[in-house]
């Protein structure tokens, strides 16, 4: 066993024999080299090794003595898992029992009487570092905190597998644990750690009811290269139980990812695409299993297509700005407030792109500063078209991705925007995603302030979908809040949900705060929401986001209704 002191401090060989003569022979012939200590019967060198912590290099052991004799010591030492790893030379005068020692354990053995003392000497050293190599090997090989094989030998053993074993079909299994970095900072690695423990214990107790190996590559991230199943979800279900059982009320997701066996696809490529389908899980709560199939590979290789075109398609200007309107429902009848753009991808060969498809890719390795910034721009210059040909100011909001709002440019981007437009702050308004206040609070808030003393206006968009304690809404500067699409869709059937839309607006109201109800799509959920006292509803209801003809239309069409 290697231990930190022991490059420092003379390494500490415990001498365990009942002969005193014994005992001081050894001791003599050591003491040069070594830290003796000495121990009369087993009892006594199990009280010793406690004593030192097992901070012991090598167990020079005496076979027959009274009290507790030499065999019961290694059999105590196997059953222990500490205790295995610390080497001993068994002492012994009888030639039969040398066999029966070293089964038990044992490294080497030494007769007795004793030889000449430079072969005690060079036994003991051989075995000290023999053992030391072993357990420097074994530290790397294996990852300290979680037990598991660490990244590098992870690979190998399984390439092995998948080598010499063809004919056995192991799937890719990636493990993950959701919002690690959160839990880590909010409880402490230490914590952490734990949590990291408990799922590596719960993994090997699973690998030891079927065959083959795991690993963790940094942080959460878990592999498992284990025999084929057709379903994981149990699998899943008994890792989330352990950590469940083991952390109660700690609200710890795991999610997982599945690649399953296919003929001729080495580790690697698997656990590639195991990592993929897990980061699909991410952040669902409902499906945290992710199995990597034909479609979500056709996905695959949608994105990488989409990431080589994107700069084509911003020469080519096959991105495009659709606004959907924003009408103010407690007026009669309602009246068009505002609008939010929205980017569709007009691809010559691919059709119409939806935003669900790119905004998270690119959102995802951070290109997506080129896609809003196309957009703001776009809709800065339309908005300051529109001022002059209608003669009013119909302000448009402007979705922020959490990348955007870090980017230290932005404050200097949008000021410039406005400037070279010519128009006032609260012409463009912004909305920033409920998720993104909960990641970096402290920043977040710091850009959002200082973005509202300017006179931007700002939206919580996706009220309700992230993480946000009321405690800290209280705190965080907006102006206005989105309530996510998905109270607005059961509103009609569903009390619990009409319920929390009542709390959300009186969340509102006690803010000072007016409310937008997205995805409105009948006049049935309209009438629920306006008799609740929201103020402004976005949806299919009124309108789809529509090209900005197709918008402008629909201004002149208010300013005419106005004008009669
Ligand atoms: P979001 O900001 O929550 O935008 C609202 C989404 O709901 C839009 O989807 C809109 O078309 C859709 N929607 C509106 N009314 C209804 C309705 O009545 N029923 C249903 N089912 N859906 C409705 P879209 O345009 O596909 O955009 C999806 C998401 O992509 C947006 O969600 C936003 O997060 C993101 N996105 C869109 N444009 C941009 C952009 O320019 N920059 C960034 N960063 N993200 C964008
Ligand atoms: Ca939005
Ligand atoms: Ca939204």
């Amino acid at each position: 066993m290697i231990h930190s002191t022991s490059i420092d401090k003379r390494r500490r060989v415990l001498v365990v024999d009942d002969q005193e003569i014994n005992r001081d022979a050894l001791e003599v012939i050591l003491c040069e080299y070594y830290e003796v200590i000495t121990a009369e019967n087993g009892a006594q060198a199990l009280e010793e090794i406690e004593k030192n912590d097992l901070d012991i290099s090598l167990i020079m052991l005496d076979l027959m003595m009274p009290v507790m004799d030499g065999f019961a010591v290694l059999e105590r030492m196997q059953a222990d898992e500490r205790m295995r790893s610390i080497p001993v030379i068994v002492l012994t005068a009888e030639k039969s029992a040398e066999l029966k020692a070293l089964q038990m354990g044992a490294s080497d053995f030494i007769t007795k009487p004793f030889d000449v003392p430079e072969i005690i000497l060079a036994r003991a050293g051989r075995i000290i570092e023999l053992c030391e190599g072993r357990q420097l090997i074994s530290n790397a090989e294996h990852d300290p905190v979680s037990g598991l094989y660490s990244r590098n030998f992870f690979y190998e053993y399984a390439n092995r597998l998948y080598t010499y074993h063809p004919e056995l079909r192991f799937d890719a299994v990636s493990l993950n644990v959701e919002q690690f970095h959160l839990i880590n900072a909010l409880n402490g690695r230490q914590f952490g750690d734990t949590v990291l423990k408990k799922i590596g214990d719960e993994v090997k107790a699973y690998l030891a009811e079927t065959e083959g190996i795991a690993g963790r590559m940094e942080g959460d991230q878990f592999m498992i290269y284990c025999l084929r199943c057709d379903d994981y979800a149990p699998v899943l279900s008994r890792f989330q139980a352990a950590v469940d059982a083991g952390f109660s009320g700690g609200g710890i997701h795991l999610r997982m990812g599945v690649k399953p066996w296919e003929e001729g696809v080495d580790p690697v490529m698997l656990f590639d695409h195991a990592r993929t389908a897990c980061g699909m899980a991410r952040g669902d709560f409902q499906l945290p299993l992710v199995v990597y199939d034909e479609k979500l590979h056709q996905r695959e290789l949608l994105h990488q297509r989409l990431l080589n075109d994107l700069h084509i398609a911003v020469e080519e200007r096959q991105f495009k700005v659709f606004y959907q309107p924003k009408y103010n429902i407690q007026c009669q009848p309602p009246k068009l407030s505002s609008a939010e753009a929205l980017i569709r991808w007009q691809h010559p060969e691919l059709g119409m792109i939806s935003p669900g498809e790119f905004i998270p890719l690119f959102e995802g390795n951070g290109l997506i500063h080129v896609v809003d910034s196309f957009v703001w721009c776009e809709a800065a210059r339309q908005i300051a078209e529109r001022k002059k040909k209608f003669g009013v100011s119909l302000p448009v909001s402007v979705n922020l991705s959490r990348s955007d709002v870090f980017d230290s440019t932005l404050i200097d981007r949008l000021v410039d925007l406005i400037a070279e437009n010519g128009l006032d702050y609260h012409d463009l308004k912004l909305e920033v995603t409920e998720s993104a206040y909960t990641e970096n609070a402290k920043q977040l808030l710091d850009v959002v302030a200082h973005l509202r003393s300017l006179g931007f206006e700002i939206e919580m968009d996706d009220f309700g979908s992230g993480y946000s304690s009321l405690n800290m809404l209280s705190s965080m500067p907006i102006d206005v809040l989105k309530m996510d699409m998905k109270f607005v869709r059961n509103i009609e059937n569903n009390e619990t949900d009409r319920k929390l839309v009542t709390l959300i607006l009186d969340i509102a109201s006690y803010l000072g705060v007016p409310v937008v109800a997205e995805g409105v799509e009948n006049s049935g959920q309209l009438e629920i929401l306006r008799n609740a006292g929201c103020d402004l509803v976005q949806g299919y209801y009124f309108s789809r986001p529509v090209p900005a003809e197709e918008f402008e239309a629909l201004i002149e069409k208010e300013i005419h209704t106005e004008r009669n």
